[in-house]
């Protein structure tokens, strides 16, 4: 018996049929001889990552996937991203995603993303943390990819409570943050936050990083749109709950973040961006790497598919599923199937020509010892179906996977 997984996470791969493509998808389009190899020697299925005909996001999609229900684990998207960037979050700190954007003179959004690439988030950040806030509140903020970051706020009393100030869109002013029950905390953290965000417009808008980019000719990065306030959940770690050592190997925030929540030792790769120019073979190493020491479950993202599938970039979404392929060839090759077992699926469909995530169940594949094959032999949307693995819910996958490696407990009255 194998006491070793390798959980590969496509984000938003599965897609619908494309007319362009004579009805078939992207995954079934692309040259995949490696996934279809694993379909081959493995068992297929597909899996409603949440429940039949729901549209999920990635950070819910993933949690159900280890095991977790997120209809009632309460996990904010803040806290993930805070926990996924390194950033320590105590009980009682409420922190956020944010975006770096641009205001007019105004104060009118006019770019939710600041010109998205080639912002120098950490010069930026050194101004913020910087700032002094009224009752001993602490300010951390740290920027993670493009224009995005993360901000923790530390002190007596705070409340995850309280509206987000990003309004998701342009031409209109960043939202004030409001309480969103009735406690003192929700009330007086609210405040804190319109303040804070007072004082970043006003360091921002003076910056002289910012000066430059105006010079440049390009949207000065003037102010930062918070949203996602949450708190630390109390969850049992996956750890402990299976007897494992997990690892999670991932460039985005959100997905170390997710791992990193459920007690997932967060490993960096170099070049492991998170967007199409990721290091996919630098991860792949990394991951077998730690299979060959002590983990037993690593769970491996790969996010650039969805980012390519919101796009609309049809072409870039089938070479992308081609790379990943061939990565993935090479790694099965290294390191014997004999002695792990490799999953592969995705988080949600991303359909190419809908631009969003979709509620459409994703195709899954195991392979590895002791897993029956069926006959299966493409790996794809419309193959997988007819897989021995039927159809799962994504809270279904982590015990079907434990119970290979011997974890799940004899269920017993
Ligand atoms: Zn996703
Ligand atoms: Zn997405």
């Amino acid at each position: 018996m194998s006491d070793k997984i390798l959980l590969i996470i496509c984000d938003g791969m599965a897609d619908r049929p494309v007319r362009q493509l004579g009805g078939k998808t992207p995954l079934e389009f692309a040259e995949t001889p490696f996934m279809d190899k694993l379909a081959e020697i493995g068992c297929c299925g597909i899996m409603d990552p949440i429940s039949p005909g729901i549209p999920p996001g990635s950070d819910a999609a993933h949690l159900a996937i280890f095991g977790y229900d997120p209809t009632k684990v309460k996990v904010g998207r803040g806290y993930l991203e805070a926990v996924g960037c390194g950033l320590e979050v105590e009980e009682g700190d409420i922190a956020f995603r944010c975006n770096f954007a641009t205001l007019d003179g105004q104060g009118i959004i006019v770019d939710r993303r600041a010109g998205r690439k080639n912002i120098d988030g950490k010069v930026l950040a050194e101004a913020i943390n910087n700032i002094k806030l009224a009752g001993g509140i602490e300010v951390t903020f740290k920027p993670t990819v493009e224009h995005r970051g993360v901000l923790v706020l530390r002190g007596e009393n705070l409340s995850p409570e309280v509206t987000d100030i990003d309004p998701h869109r342009i031409g209109v002013p960043p939202m004030k943050a409001k309480p969103k029950t009735l406690t003192k905390d929700a009330k007086r953290t609210a405040e804190i936050i319109n303040t804070l965000v007072k004082e970043i417009n006003k360091i921002l808008a003076n910056h002289p990083y910012n000066k430059e980019r105006v010079k440049a000719g390009l949207p000065p990065a003037n102010t930062l749109l918070l949203r996602g306030a949450s708190t630390k959940p109390k969850i049992k770690p996956i750890t402990e709950k299976y007897r494992i050592k997990a690892a999670v190997v991932a460039g985005g925030a959100l997905y170390k973040g997710v791992g990193g929540a459920v007690g997932m030792k967060i490993v960096n790769v170099e070049g492991a961006t998170g967007t199409v120019d990721t290091n996919i073979a630098g991860k792949f190493e990394k991951a077998i790497e730690l299979l060959k020491e002590e983990y037993n479950l690593v769970f491996l993202h790969i996010k650039a598919v969805d980012n390519l599938s919101h796009d609309g970039d049809l072409k870039g979404k089938i070479d992308f599923i081609s790379r990943i392929d061939k990565v993935l060839g090479k790694a099965v090759e290294e390191y014997s199937l004999d002695r792990c077992i490799i999953c592969l699926t995705a988080d949600h469909a991303t359909p190419v020509e809908v631009g969003q995530h979709s509620g459409d169940s994703v195709p899954i594949v195991m392979a590895g010892p002791q897993i029956l094959s069926d006959n299966i032999k493409r790996f794809s949307e419309r193959h997988a179906a007819q897989g021995n693995l039927n159809r799962i819910r994504g809270m279904h996958l982590m015990p079907i996977l434990m119970n290979f490696i011997g974890r799940m407990e004899l269920f017993e009255l």
